[in-house]
């Protein structure tokens, strides 16, 4: 049965998986995760794209900024995401992915020593902290590729460290990361939701980037900004 009313806003789904996720029980959570098995073997394979897409991972605008060094910019450390933008990267689009490298990869993984690694683990966003999990109940499942398992309110994508042993605080660790990640996937869904309610401002940029802070340049410039002042 479908989940989706044909009468029903994107609005209403959001606001329902919100309840729902309120309601969930973090134990529950961590024992379905638990139940799947999970243990990281750092092969990177979530990291890379594959031969027909590059990767592409959800980054909202503040795990942007987290992920800045001092002398970086906004727009060093992410990329618009490519749906909706013609090949030459122009067009309006929703949201900032991971930037990639000339073969697809997310630019912050490296090689050294036949062994992947990431740069920026500690500071990694959300999405990279919660993979190969997401909730049922959340924005996040669809986009993150085939579900391989769902055990209650988990579903588990392609992974090969799933089936492993995961210990109890590091499964109540993630299933709290998971829980945090859906509120906010709404939360940002709804503030994108009311941003692309309104005009886009009239600008000279050829790239728009909707987020939850509203339309900004492919640089990460606020549109509103780019007017001249009066
Ligand atoms: S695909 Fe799974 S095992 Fe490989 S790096 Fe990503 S989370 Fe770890």
């Amino acid at each position: 049965m479908s989940r989706h009313h044909p009468h029903r806003s994107v609005n209403d789904d959001l606001v329902s998986m919100r309840a729902a996720i309120d309601e969930l029980d973090r134990a529950e959570v961590a024992d379905a995760i638990e139940t799947i098995g999970f243990e990281c073997t750092d092969c990177g394979a979530c990291c890379r794209g594959d031969d027909a897409d590059e990767h592409v991972a959800t980054v909202f605008p503040d795990e942007a900024r987290q992920l800045m060094e001092e002398d970086e910019q906004f727009r060093d450390v992410v990329q618009p995401m490519p749906f909706g933008l013609g090949h030459d990267g122009t067009g309006v689009t929703i949201e900032w992915s991971l930037p990639t490298d000339d073969c697809g990869d997310c630019r912050f993984l490296k090689f050294e020593d036949e062994q992947s690694h990431c740069t920026r683990y500690d500071r990694r966003p959300s999405i990279c902290r919660t993979y190969p999990f997401t909730l049922r109940d959340s924005p996040e499942a669809a986009p993150q590729g085939e579900a391989i398992e769902t055990v209650g309110p988990v579903v588990a994508h392609e992974c090969e460290g799933l089936g492993t042993h995961i210990d109890r605080a590091s499964a109540l660790t993630l299933a709290d990361e998971l829980i945090e990640r859906a509120r906010r996937s709404i939360e940002e869904g709804m503030s994108v939701r009311g941003h692309l309610a309104q005009q886009v401002p009239d600008t000279a940029a050829s790239t728009v980037v909707i987020d939850s802070e509203g339309p900004k340049t492919a640089a990460g410039t606020p549109i509103d900004d780019e007017r001249p002042q009066r």
